[in-house]
């Protein structure tokens, strides 16, 4: 029977909505201490000490058991932390795989001694973590994955090598896709995953540059890394299973749609300020556009927002996380696009203040909108197979 999608509207409760002016007003005092300068796409930098101050303030991890280091929050109070985080151009980028994925994933499958080592690092913001999924010839088709550990006494052998890894440079620890006996009819048994400290012997780094230059991107080589008994995740031959929970964490949160909303924000002011001077701007095609953005923006908010309730209430909903996615990307990738037009015909420089930074750097980042956390295509793959179609 064909699925039908649902997105029941979600109201954020009193309690999420308080916080909001908390978090709010954290931002505005590091703004104006100069803690951070807003920046387009900001989950991709990233700050150590910006996140260490989130974790002093009880905002990393914030859902955990507190025996973990968290504070027993719900995800609608996190879902909230991370819109206004992520609307101010905040650098949140040294701990958000790591708070967001890494966290839940040892709470799902890890071992209490691997809860207990690192978990509290994580949410005092001072332990970061790298995916270590994608390989030179392992992206979509994951399960083609080369990387593989040999048994040996206590533990495994790690031959192979990752690329795109972000921030692995930054990071403590790599969790590691790797074929732990060969590939067979069903290529997605035999696959675990590790965790890996990075700092053991046989790992090399080496820095890739983005489109913008920016080293955010590494590929790792591990040879032979000897990886204990003890740091296996979950099941051997349960990676697979593990891998796709792991990425339905990733694909319905705010960082889906809001990556340029500072591009957007950064414009309304000097458009303000043009239509003030030209009223015949107030109902020109200009605002119309705007209004379009506004609305696509809230209605995929309500759509995220819907699943983040619904997740809350123990629901599995890895086919509505891939539409959220797919829509949202879409929109991040137009935003920075129609901002510019948008400004161009308004008059407004695109080369300078803050509108014209933030532009530069949305136009240089928003191509991977559509391809990092699983392509666009293979998104709609899952969302065919979701609705029966194939
Ligand atoms: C900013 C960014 C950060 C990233 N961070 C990490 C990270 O930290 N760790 C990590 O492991 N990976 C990371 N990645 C890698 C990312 O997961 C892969 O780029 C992505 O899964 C696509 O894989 P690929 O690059 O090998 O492209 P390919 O799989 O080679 O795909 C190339 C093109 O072919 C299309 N295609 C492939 N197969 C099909 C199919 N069956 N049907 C239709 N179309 C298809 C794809 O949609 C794509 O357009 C990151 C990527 C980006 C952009």
């Amino acid at each position: 029977m064909t699925q039908r999608f649902l997105f029941p509207h979600e109201r954020l409760p009193e309690v999420a909505e308080t916080l909001r002016h908390e978090v709010r007003a954290f931002l505005r005092e590091e703004l104006a201490a100069g803690g951070f300068v807003p920046g387009s796409d900001s989950w991709m930098n990233a700050s150590p000490e910006f996140s260490r101050k989130l974790g002093r303030a009880g905002w990393l991890g914030m859902t955990w058991p507190r025996k973990y280091g968290g504070a027993e929050r719900s995800s609608l109070e996190r879902y909230v932390l991370t819109e206004e985080l992520l609307s101010a151009g905040a650098p949140v980028g040294a701990h958000w795989i790591s708070d967001r994925q890494t966290g839940p994933m040892l709470l799902r499958y890890g071992t209490e001694e691997q809860r207990m080592r690192f978990m509290p690092g994580i949410a005092r913001g001072e332990c970061y973590f790298a995916i270590g999924m994608s390989e030179p010839d392992a992206g979509s088709d994951l399960a083609a994955v080369r990387t593989r550990a040999d048994r040996v006494d206590g533990g495994w052998r790690l031959t192979g090598r990752k690329v795109w890894s972000s921030f692995a440079h930054e990071a403590h620890c790599m969790i590691v896709l790797c074929r732990t006996s060969p590939k067979d009819e069903n290529r997605h048994a035999g696959l675990s995953q590790l965790l890996v400290e990075l700092d053991a012997p046989g790992i090399q780094m080496r820095p890739i540059l983005n489109l913008a230059g920016h080293h955010h991107f590494n590929e790792v080589v591990f040879d032979e890394v000897l990886v204990p008994d003890t740091r296996v995740v979950g099941e051997i031959g349960d990676g697979w299973k593990q891998v796709v929970s792991e990425l339905a964490y990733e694909r319905s949160g705010p960082e889906r749609f809001l990556s340029y909303y500072p591009v957007l924000a950064s414009l309304l002011g000097p458009l303000a300020a043009q239509i003030g001077q030209a009223n015949n701007l107030a109902d020109s095609p200009l605002t119309t556009a705007v209004g379009a953005l506004v609305t696509q923006l809230a209605t995929l908010r309500q759509m995220s927002l819907s699943i983040a309730g619904r997740l809350q209430a123990g629901a599995s909903l890895e086919i509505e996380a891939a539409v959220v996615k797919d829509l949202g990307t879409r929109f991040e990738r137009l935003l920075p696009e129609q901002a510019r037009l948008i400004a161009a015909s308004a008059g407004i420089s695109l080369h300078e203040g803050e509108f014209g930074r933030l532009l530069a750097e949305a136009v240089l980042r928003a191509p991977s909108s559509t391809l990092r956390g699983g392509t666009n295509e293979i998104l709609r793959g899952a969302i065919a197979r979701g609705l029966g179609l194939r």
